[in-house]
């Protein structure tokens, strides 16, 4: 296993806050590893993937390869690191192939001429997230959901080494979630490595190899699904009460209760 990533006491503070939003990460991660990061609102999971992306100023060190991410051109970048945000709102309304062409920037010329290796990401794109029919439809005139897919769309057809995902299924479905994590693991399987943030903390345990916490801008915990997501966690991280179930293939299910008589125990 190579190393492709190697952070290092990483920190960051939002211009004109008070507290560290990233604080004194460190971990690595391995070529074609899953790596899935969980944590309340607000405890640093954009952040993260922002400074993963090259997008803040951070304090100490994010080495990709061996290479101080901050020294990299932002084109240089863009080649290697593909980014679903997670927000993503265009300036202009375009059509949904021109945003998922918009993918292809890294590759093209001054004038944005695409080629025909270009437009074969392209059309891979739309027909492995299976939204072929959506093509010719404006962004703007697109469901949440739908919106959501053109996007991960337009991150597939850049075809990075590394994904990194803030929330990407947020706004899809059972069917589409289960869709677009799967492609993203072969994708894995191929040797591309992913790292994505996640509400939803059973399709975190579902997808990732590993794990990672966070909690106030540190890692609260780090490893395999089974090791980490622990009612102990959920309630000193989250502050929830929960049953914690074995599913189907080992993986650990969280069932929040609303039953006061647990709750208040
Ligand atoms: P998460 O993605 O885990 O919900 P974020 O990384 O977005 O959390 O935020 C981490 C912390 O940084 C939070 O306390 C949040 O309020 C703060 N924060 C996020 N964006 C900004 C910003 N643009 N300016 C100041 N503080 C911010
Ligand atoms: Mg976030």
């Amino acid at each position: 296993m190579s190393e492709v990533l190697k952070i290092e006491n990483l920190s960051y503070v939002y211009p004109k806050s008070a507290k560290k939003a990233l604080d004194s990460l460190n971990f690595s991660i391995e070529k074609g590893e899953i790596i899935g990061i969980i944590g309340p609102n607000g405890s640093g999971k954009t952040t993260l993937i922002k400074a993963i992306s090259g997008l803040v100023e951070y304090e100490g060190s994010i080495k990709l390869y061996g290479e101080e991410i901050k020294s990299i051109p932002r084109i240089e970048l863009a080649k290697k690191i593909g980014v679903m945000a997670q927000e993503f709102s265009p300036i202009y309304d375009a059509r949904a192939v021109d945003i998922v062409e918009m993918g292809r920037t890294p590759y093209t010329n001054l004038f944005g001429d695409l080629s025909d290796r270009d437009r074969k990401y392209v059309d891979f794109a739309f027909k492995a997230l299976n939204i072929t029919h959506l093509r010719e439809r404006m962004f703007y005139s697109l469901s949440g959901g739908e919106r959501q897919i053109v996007y991960a769309a337009k991150v597939f057809a850049q075809s990075p080494e590394i994904f990194l995902l803030d929330e990407a299924t947020v706004h899809l479905d059972i069917g589409n979630a289960q869709h677009l994590l799967l492609k993203m693991k072969e994708r894995a399987s191929e040797g591309s490595t992913v790292i994505a943030t996640f509400h939803d903390i059973n399709q975190a345990s579902a997808f990732a190899d590993r794990i990672i916490v966070m909690k106030s801008g540190k890692i609260y915990s780090m490893g395999d699904p089974e090791e980490v997501i622990t009612r102990k966690m959920i309630k000193e991280v989250y502050n929830a009460t929960c049953e914690i179930v074995k599913g189907p293939s080992n993986v650990v299910n969280v069932f929040m209760t609303l039953d006061t008589m647990l709750v208040n125990q």
